[in-house]
Formats: structure tokens, sequence, C-alpha cells
């Protein structure tokens, strides 16, 4: 789960770190007073979207007058906002951060991340921070600084030392004690708020070497928000897929990715498998989509629904293994939602297990056209045949 930035900047104030004045805006008529209440100029107006790049998408504002905050309030609030992580069709902008403007000397980059190859909740920091991380990180890796840390033994101020002594050209003296400090309380977050990501670009020195969070993003493990009831609060659902959010109330674990091949399978491991096979034979799958071990009729047909919302889907493969799952109540299931959607796509299909003669016979009597494949591999030369040129003109 993501926390817009006003949020994690809420979370990261509470916990000692300076974050500049702001208030958030829902309304345009709001904005007259806030460029009132808020020290400036300059003010900065920034888009409050689940999305980075916002500084060079034109979702954040440097301005220098009252009526300005108010015209660059009334530029976003309502509109979208293209960035190089949203897609070409933005994301709607519903709330803004109307801040006191920071003058920076320099930008430096803090976040925390758990590496998947150390195992462990690991730091990053950089003298190279702003909008041109990114570019930065590429050409030159060592200008990046990563330190693990070791959960048993928690933060210690060494940690600290080997990011912030090992930096070409060495900070200044006065900045070290407070980064050390904010360093500190970032990893109590992350740890006690169960994030995947913290992250602080940029975190801005001033000419006076003050210390100021000027960007903030959080994210939340998922698996965590069972414990973490106070976050669920924040959580903003308009920024969700609507196609999540609709999986989600049916209890089906989905999650969209970038190919043009639907897939439903039962069980996370299989779907993993499956997902690995399509990828295998050369096509790209378009979600991952889990009905769990023991799905009903009406949940194998919402399955099916939820991925023939998706346009890009250009074939669906569906492969489930009948163990408390019948393979007659999965097809069944399938013949519904191909009846109720009337789907034009090529549908492939493969089972095993309990019942599955049975099923094979309810989707063949069906009079639907449905590819049956024996094995996984015929399945996912199949599915990937189909959306490959030779496939679509045949
Ligand atoms: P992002 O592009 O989505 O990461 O949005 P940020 O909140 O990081 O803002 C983009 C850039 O705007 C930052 O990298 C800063 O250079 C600049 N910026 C943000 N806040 C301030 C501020 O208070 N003063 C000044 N001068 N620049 C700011
Ligand atoms: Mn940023």
């Amino acid at each position: 789960m993501k926390l817009h930035e006003y949020q994690a900047k809420d979370i990261l104030g509470k916990s000692g770190i300076t974050v500049p004045n702001g208030q958030l805006v829902t309304e345009v008529d709001q904005a007259t007073k806030a460029a009132q209440i808020i020290n400036g100029p300059p003010w900065v107006v920034k888009a409050q979207v689940h999305a980075g790049g916002r500084g060079k998408g034109g979702g954040i504002r440097l301005v220098q007058y009252p009526y300005e905050v108010v015209t660059a309030t009334e530029a976003l609030l309502g509109n979208r906002l293209v960035t190089r992580q949203t897609g070409p069709d933005g994301i709607p902008v519903n709330q803004v951060l109307i801040e006191e403007g920071v003058e920076i000397d320099r930008e430096y980059y803090l976040g925390m991340i758990v590496d998947r190859s150390t195992a462990c909740p690991t730091m990053i920091f950089s003298t190279a921070g702003g909008m041109d991380i990114e570019e930065a990180a590429a050409s030159s890796s060592e200008v990046i600084l990563k330190e693990p840390i070791d959960p048993a033994a928690g933060w210690m101020i060494h940690n600290a030392r080997n990011l912030l002594y090992n930096v070409d050209p060495p900070l200044p003296i006065g900045a070290v004690r407070t980064l050390m400090a904010v360093m500190g309380s970032v990893y109590k977050i992350f740890m006690t708020l169960d994030c995947s990501l913290v992250e602080i670009n940029p975190l801005a020195l001033t000419k006076d070497r003050k210390v100021y969070a000027l960007d903030a993003k959080i994210n939340i493990d998922d698996n965590a928000l069972y414990r973490q009831k106070e976050l669920l609060l924040l959580e903003d659902a308009r920024e969700k897929d609507p196609l999540e959010l609709m999986a989600d109330k049916y209890h089906i674990n989905y999650i969209r990715l970038e190919g043009n091949i639907g897939v439903m399978v039962n069980g996370a491991g299989l779907a993993m498998a499956t997902m690995d096979m399509i990828k295998m034979a050369g096509a790209e799958p378009a979600n991952f989509l889990d009905v769990g071990g023991g799905a009903s009729e009406d949940m194998i047909t919402k399955g099916v629904e939820i991925i023939l919302k998706d346009e890009r889907v250009k074939a669906i493969m569906i492969n489930i293994f009948g163990g408390i799952l019948r393979c007659d109540v999965l097809a069944r299931g399938v013949v519904a939602a191909a009846r109720k959607t009337g789907i034009q796509v090529p549908l492939i299909v493969r089972m095993e297990g309990t019942n599955v003669e049975e099923g094979r016979a309810i989707l063949k009597e069906s009079g639907l056209k449905f590819f049956v494949a024996k094995d996984l591999a015929k399945a996912a030369a199949l599915v990937a045949r189909q959306v490959s040129e030779k496939g679509l003109k045949n």
C-alpha cells in the first residue's frame, strides 16, 4: 500500500525529521487561505498522486506570488498528471499540497528497502539526490551507497558512518550529525511500520545547514496491514487500479502486469510457474490472478470477468489443478463467464485433477469455442501463438 507524500511527511515529522510547513487542499477555493497561512515566497504547489517523476511531469510548481499559488492549484486539481511512471493517460490529481519553499543548497537521496539478495533491510544514500537520481545511478553506480542492516542487531551508528563518511566530496561537517539522526529515524519508521519502502528525495541541505525532507514516499507491505490498522485508514482507494479493487472484493489475488495474456490459476506457486511458461513461450502475461485452492464457481466467473475488463488482453490462459476446486466447478464458472461477457478473445484451458473428464465435457457441450490443451507447455505455446502476428492473422 502506498501513502501520499503529505501522509508520509506527517509520519516523518512526528519522528523528528524536519519537513516544510504545508497544507493539503482539495478545492481551489482553499488555496488563497493556504497561501496566507504558509510562509512564502516562494511556495511549492505539489500534486499528490501515487507516482514519482512529478517534477519533470509538471506536477511540482515553484511559485513567487500568492495568486500563483491559486493558479498552480487550479492547473493541477481535477486534471490528469502524466509522468514517466504513470503511462500516457496519466492519473487524476484529487489533492494538492501547498508548502513553504525551501532554499536548497544541496540535494541528497535517502532510501530504505529490503534487499532481496542479502535479505536485509538496506539503507541507500547518495549525494546525487534530486530529480536526476536515476540517470546518476545508471551512469555511475558508485554514487549510490548501500548499507545492509542486520535486523537482529538493529540500526547502529557505524551504519550511518559507513554511508556518510564514504561520499566524495565529503559532506559539510555541520550536516553529518543531522543526517545521522535522520537515518536513525528512517530505520525506525521502516521497521515499526512494516514498510517496503521509505524514500526521501530530495533530502535537502540549506545554506544554514538545516536538513529538510522535501519529498517523501512510504510504501507499506500489504501482508503486514493486518497489524497496521491505523495506516490502513490512510489508504486512498481512488489511486488503486479499479480491477485490483474488484479483485479484493471477491478475495481474488490479482496483480496487473505489462503483457497481453490474461492468466487465471489456482494457487500462487502454480500461477508463477504458469507465468514462467508463458514467458518461455515468448509471450507476456497481462496479470497474475490466483483464485485460490478452494475457489467457487462464482469466483471463477468473477476472475474471468476481471481479466476481460483489461482491454489489453488478447488471449486468456486458464491453468487449474483440480484438487479442492474440482474441474467441473471450474468449467461451469468459465462457461458462465464466457456467456455473460460474450468473450471475443481466444481462451485456452488446461486442467488436470479431480473430475477432469466431467470438466472437459462441460466445456465441449457448451458449444463455446475453447482450446483445451493437455499439458502446460502445449498450453503456453498455444496461447503465445494466439498473440503472435501469425496467430492474429489466422
Ligand atoms: P518528484 O519529481 O515526484 O520526485 O517530486 P519532488 O517532491 O521531489 O519535487 C521535484 C523537485 O522539485 C525536487 O527534486 C526539488 O528540486 C524541487 N523542489 C521541491 N520542493 C522544493 C522547495 O521547497 N524548494 C525548491 N527550491 N525546490 C523544491
Ligand atoms: Mn522526489
